[in-house]
């Protein structure tokens, strides 16, 4: 193994680096995993939630397993895997009561040095909890959908869709397609995606929604009662993070419905409700943070049945050496799904 491999490093939005960093040494119970392909996340865009110091960006890998640590017995060398970046504990108040991802411990433990690089290192607690070998059927490209489309099942899970609910989506983008396309598992009936971006739609038309509303062009309470046999929505979940268009979503909820948080304000952003209407309206709010251990094996098994959708998101692909201008797409964000970044190089017959 080499000393030093390519990294793509972030150091603020506007300024990604192509860097040397170091090979990770893998100790007892380890392995280092080459990646094969990386997705990059929006998540990395929001500047509050990144820490100071450089980071290689990424942490949606698959990887093929090269060497393996002491004491290693359930992986080999030459294994293809999916390992979730974060993963949690068992014995800890939270991780008992089914928050995993909110222990702090959840967090704390990351794969080494991240994902858009050519290899990195898993702990023995992410091949305890959440490492999966990856069946032949499922592709490098539909595997960069497991971290994120793992969080959208999370996140279906806490909306107690029942059968034939009506569900909209507030935000088209990568993660509201993925609401889209994921909720008829929940029994979803309607799925309605909202969107200003009538590209952003007709994806959402392609990944299962039944209706489509562009906000821009017509006001969206009427539109969704029109589609919707003069009803609100039974779940409404809005992705895009800000206060207004939470304003927006929860006006799309019907009495006794859910409003789903599927991403979070930047923090100190207020959201003020209506307490007399809160009382009365008898509306569940739900959010969920990452997804854990358990969402990861529903999210495969699913994408192993053949019932996902998840090679037609990933939209566009880039070396590792042109990182910075998949970073600048993904920020702007315009017309494009999932990017996924090849660290050994693009392979030979991919899409797009
Ligand atoms: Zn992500």
């Amino acid at each position: 193994m080499k000393d030093m491999m390519t990294a793509a490093v972030y150091h603020a939005l506007d300024d990604i680096r192509i860097e040397q960093w170091p090979v990770p040494k893998v100790g007892a119970g380890e392995v280092l995993v080459k990646t094969l392909a990386c997705g990059l996340c929006g998540g990395e865009t929001m500047a509050w939630y990144k820490k100071a110091e450089p980071k290689v960006l990424g942490h949606e890998p698959v990887g093929e397993i090269v060497e393996i640590g002491a004491g290693v017995t359930d992986f080999s060398v030459g294994d293809r895997i999916f390992v979730n970046h974060h993963v949690g504990r068992i014995n800890s108040h939270l991780s008992r009561r089914g928050h995993f991802t909110r222990d702090p411990f959840y967090s704390s433990m990351r794969i080494d040095p991240g994902g858009v690089c050519e290899y990195f290192r898993a702990l023995p607690q992410h091949l305890a909890m959440d490492t999966h070998k990856l069946p032949e059927s499922i592709s490098n490209e539909a595997a960069v959908t497991i971290e994120p489309w793992s969080c959208v099942l999370s996140g279906l899970k806490v909306c107690h869709i029942q059968p034939g609910d009506t569900i909209a989506v507030v935000g088209a983008g990568f993660m509201g397609q993925g609401f889209v396309h994921l909720a008829p598992f929940f029994g979803a009936g309607k799925v309605i995606a909202l969107d200003f971006s009538d590209w952003r739609l007709q994806k959402a038309r392609e990944f299962g929604a039944t209706h489509t509303i562009n906000p821009k062009s017509e006001d969206a309470v009427e539109a969704l009662r029109e589609a919707n046999n003069g009803r609100l929505a039974d779940t409404v979940i809005v992705i895009a993070p800000f206060p207004e268009a939470w304003d927006q979503a929860l006006k799309l909820v019907e009495v006794g419905g859910c409003l789903h948080l599927g991403a979070p304000l930047a923090p100190g952003v207020d959201w003020v409700r209506d307490g007399n209407a809160a009382y009365f309206d008898q509306i569940t709010v739900t959010s969920r943070y990452s997804s854990d251990h358990t969402d990861t094996y529903s999210y495969i098994r699913l994408l192993e049945s053949g019932r996902i959708d998840a090679d037609k998101a990933v939209t566009h692909r880039f070396d590792i050496a042109d990182s910075a201008e998949a970073f600048r797409m993904l920020v702007e964000a315009e017309q494009s799904l999932k990017i996924a970044v090849y660290p050994h190089g693009i392979p030979e017959g991919s899409a797009g």
